[in-house]
């Protein structure tokens, strides 16, 4: 499930081994994924790979030459994957859903994982990917982190803190892996409302926000060129329940929800309290 970190990431490497590179052919299987029709996708045919970069959890894909500069705006939703590869698709390969083929005889393939068509494209003019609606309101990125002000605007909302900083219209970037990293690091409860943070609270809360940009350090060392399916993402205490916090010691609890959970050390975060059912959560704060 890729966040912000895993997606500047990808980006960053997308971008430097795909610049200059020419469309030769372009291949949309389905066309589930595809969610705009003007311009057709073979509009990039001929075209240079300008350069990609990330928006949100979002890519912005840039082309150059052809009738006019164009922009493929890409969400991988929870299971996709934007990925170069050396060789062409076989016929078989039923996870590509969007397939740019190089002149140089490589391949970007936006790919998805599982039995869900989620993940989408949009072809779009140059400098209408701001516009589409789904960039045009995402609150401010989380990375780098917003100036304290912004911040505190951003998250002043009657709202538990985990739902909250996941909502990419409050706050761009984050998903359910990072935010209990971020409220780990700003020792917040997952269950306090975003509209009771005081002062004090939302700088540690901005602070908590670094361990985006330490991810992406990380990244920057151990991801190579290849983007890996998986991303080695260095999380201290998402999934980790049962584990000692490796900060203070306590043992790492879990609320489970039907499709994520959320990850807390009691000890710094909730004042002691433990809460295993979500039908509880509503009594901390
Ligand atoms: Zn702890």
């Amino acid at each position: 499930m890729p966040e912000l970190p895993e997606v500047e990431i990808t980006a960053r490497r997308l971008g430097s081994v795909l610049r200059g590179a020419e469309v030769e052919s372009v291949r949309s299987p389905g066309m589930v994924a595809l969610k705009s029709f003007d311009p057709p996708l073979d509009r990039l045919v001929g075209m240079e790979v300008e350069g990609v970069r990330r928006v949100g959890k979002m890519f912005v894909v840039s082309f150059s030459g052809g009738d006019g500069p164009l922009e493929l705006l890409v969400h991988l939703m929870s299971a996709g994957r934007l990925q170069v590869f050396d060789k062409r698709a076989s016929v078989k390969d039923r996870a590509s859903r969007i397939l740019i083929r190089l002149a140089d005889g490589r391949e970007l393939r936006l790919r998805e994982f599982g039995t869900k068509q989620r993940a989408w494209a949009k072809l779009l003019p140059e400098g209408e990917a701001a516009g589409d609606e789904m960039v045009a309101t995402l609150g401010p990125e989380a990375w780098p982190a917003p100036p304290i002000a912004e911040l505190a605007r951003a998250v002043d909302v009657p709202r538990h803190l985990h739902p909250l900083l996941r909502d990419q219209r409050q706050i761009a970037g984050i998903g359910r892996s990072w935010v209990d990293e971020i409220l780990w690091e700003a020792r917040l409860s997952p269950f306090k409302k975003g509209s009771e943070l005081d002062r004090a609270e939302v700088e540690r809360l901005r602070g908590g926000l670094a361990v985006l940009g330490r991810a992406i350090d990380r990244y920057e060392e151990e991801v190579g060129d290849e983007i890996p399916n998986k991303m080695p993402m260095p999380l201290q205490v998402h999934r980790r329940e049962g584990e000692p916090c490796p900060r203070c010691g306590a043992t790492i609890e879990a609320v489970f929800y039907s499709e994520h959970q959320t990850n807390y050390c009691p000890a710094e975060q909730t004042g002691g309290r433990v809460l295993k059912d979500r039908r509880l959560s509503r009594l901390l704060k």
